[in-house]
Formats: structure tokens, sequence, C-alpha cells
């Protein structure tokens, strides 16, 4: 018997009907059938993002849309604020460095959320930094920086705003043009349910006059060419057709749920997902989670990588490991997207059973019965 199941903070699950659809036979992408389905599912985009401005299809992982939203953003030497919560804040210094621009890292103990005081007071003792690049969902680590409350500061300042929401789009609230947010950017493997390959982003008026001063070298991250572009209902370099096809009928499926659906659905998945861990002795890693991803520290004298690789090898479910967390061992279950109440069910059973192989003692079917508790409240 092999029936796998993919519980991982990214790639998630798609959903078999859209699978089916993207596996229709192709058509040419300088059509106007193409040009009609581009179009519309950047419209659509629109309202996932909570904005009136464009949003850019791109064709790459989430970190192509993070590389785009700096190289349209950043000049050489320009100052910037880096939030490294993670292994994903990591990455905006790590931009920095490669295209010479000067970073201010804050660095947040992984597992934590940023203190916005600390933002606001740099932001008040230098009125020339350029741009706050921070993740919404660290997905390293779980955690969940408040966004509103960091865009608050910059709202009505000449500093901007990026907000690497990969995790968090489809997931948590996020209104992108009513808390001032001048970036956000988001992938297609995570809550959108699609396989890997697209990135998504958008930038504010602010952002955009800010690019048109922005001198950094690029060629195929130009955002002002998919801009040209997308005014003609089209790319400026042949798109991923098969995703777009999918993301379009992610959208719908989205929109038909109703977003407040979406992430009511997530809240309840994840509220039993951390139930369950506690009832088997797992603290929770991140102090204030995200509904996108659990992490939980591994029992005592059992390491995290055998539950992931007992899980995987033996009972088929996917979870995802550490990444690189400092002094802890933490396990991280996805529950993004394409996942509801008895998806939540299967993981912590199988679970159980990595960790009963492993010597962990426990009652078998604590965390079923408390995640149940949680996934039933969320039937009313
Ligand atoms: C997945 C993810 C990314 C992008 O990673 P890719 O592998 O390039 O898709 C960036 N930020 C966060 C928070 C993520 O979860």
């Amino acid at each position: 018997m092999y029936k796998e199941f993919l519980v991982s903070p990214g790639p998630t699950c798609v959903p078999p009907d859209t699978l089916l659809l993207m596996a229709n036979p192709l058509y040419h992408h300088r059509t106007e059938r193409f040009d009609e389905l581009f179009y519309q599912t950047s419209e659509k985009l629109k309202k996932l993002f909570k904005t009136k401005e464009d949003v850019y299809i791109l064709t790459s992982s989430g970190t192509g849309a993070m590389e785009a939203s700096f190289v349209n953003l950043i000049n050489k030497n320009d100052k910037i604020i880096t939030i490294n919560a993670g292994k994903f804040g990591e990455r905006w210094t790590d931009f920095a460095k490669r295209y010479g621009a000067i970073a201010d890292e804050i660095e947040v103990e992984w597992g934590k959320s940023v203190d916005i005081s600390i933002i606001q007071e740099k932001l008040k003792n230098d009125k020339d930094i350029k741009a706050v690049f921070v993740q919404h969902s660290e997905t390293s680590t779980g955690a969940l920086h408040d966004i509103k409350s960091i865009a608050s500061i910059t709202k009505n300042t000449d500093t901007l705003l990026i907000v690497d929401a990969i995790t968090s789009l489809g997931v948590h609230p996020l209104e992108m043009d009513e808390w001032g947010i001048d970036c956000v950017v988001s992938g297609s493997q995570k809550a959108l349910m699609l396989p890997p390959g697209l990135g998504l982003i958008s930038l504010s008026k602010k952002a955009y006059e800010a690019s048109k001063n922005v001198t950094t070298a690029k060629f195929y991250f130009d955002l002002e060419s998919a801009r040209k572009n997308l005014a003609k209902k089209t790319t400026t370099f042949t798109p991923a057709t098969t995703l777009i096809i999918g993301l379009n009928d992610i959208l719908d499926k989205l929109f038909n749920e109703g977003l407040e659906n979406v992430y009511a659905r997530h809240e309840n998945i994840a509220l039993a997902t951390r139930s369950g861990c506690d009832a088997l002795g797992m603290k929770l890693f991140a102090e204030n989670p995200s509904n996108g991803v659990t992490s939980a520290l591994a029992p005592k004298g059992i390491e995290g990588k055998k539950i992931k690789s007992t899980m995987e090898k033996k009972y088929k479910i996917s979870i995802a490991g550490s990444q690189d967390v400092p002094k802890a061992d933490i396990i991280r279950i996805g529950h993004i997207g394409y996942y509801d109440k008895s998806d939540i069910v299967v993981t912590l059973s199988a679970l159980e059973f990595a960790l009963k192989d492993l010597g962990h003692e426990f009652e078998f079917g604590v965390s079923l019965i408390e995640a149940q508790k949680v996934l039933y409240k969320g039937t009313k």
C-alpha cells in the first residue's frame, strides 16, 4: 500500500480537480485566449492582495518575487532595515549584501516575533531609511509578525514596507492598501495550493514612484516591463501557462469559499494542531504562531529529524523538519491551503505512531481527543 500525504509548509497539496485542469493539452501563450485568462487571473489576484494596484505574475519560486522587490526598489548604498527572525528573514540581509545595500538587521530570537518599538525607534532616529523588509509569517519558525502595526509606522513616511506574505496570503487577513503596505510578495506552492513555479508581486503607488529612481541592474525581474505588458494583457517572457491556468481556478475556489471562511478554516485547523502537539508534550516553538504552520519542539530524548523521517518513510506522511533553527529541535506541520479538519486527524495519528515507535510515552489518542474538540467547534 502506498498512499502519500504532504503536510509540509510548502509545497502543499494541490486540489485534484485543479491538477486535472492543468493536465489539459497546452495552448500558445501569445493568443487572445491566453491573454484573457492571464488578465482575468491578474485582476482576481487584486482581490486576494486587497489592492487596486497591479499584481504581476512572475515565473519563479517565491524567492524570485522577493528578489524582484529588492532590485526594483533598492539602490546600491541605500539604507534598509531587515528583520531576521528566521531563515526567510535572513534572506533579505543576503540580498542587501549581494546588491550593496546597507542593511541594519534587527535580529529577533528565532521563534519570537519582532518588537515593533525597535523598528519605530530606528525609523525615528534615521529619516534616510529607504525600506523595511519583513515576513508576515516566518515559515522557518512558525512565527507571525504584526504587519498591520509595522505598516502603521511606515505608512505616512517615505520609508517603504516590503512584506513577504508567502505563507500568509490566503491564510491570515492581509490588507495591502488599507494597512499601507508598499510591496507584497507571494508564491504558488503555499496557500495558493499549486505546484512551485510562480512568484507574485504588487507595488503600491509610493513604491512604484520610488522604483523610477532605482538603477540596480535587472533584466528578468524588471517590473516596469511587466507593468507595460500587463496593460496589454500579456507578459514580457513566456509565462508558466499551466500554473496560471491552475491559479485562475484556485482563486475562484478561494472566493467561492469566501476569504473570511478561508481564514477561519486555517485558524481552526491551526488551533487543533497546536492542541494535539501540546497533548503529546510537544511545546510550541513560536510565541505568536502563524496559522499556516505549527512548529513544535521534539519531546525530550527524541530527535526531531527521526520523527520526520519515521512519519515520512513508514507512514507516508511528509511533515517538515527544522530549517537550521539554532539550539532548538523542532518539527513543522504545514496546514496551508488545501487542508481541512480530517487532514489534521490523519497527521496527528501518524505523529502518534512515529512517537510510539521512537519510545515516547503517552496514551494513544491523546492528541486526537484534544484536536477533535477544537475541530468540532469549527463545524459550528
Ligand atoms: C517558501 C517561502 C519563501 C520562498 O521560497 P521559495 O523556495 O523560493 O519558493 C519565502 N519566504 C517564505 C516565508 C516562505 O515560506
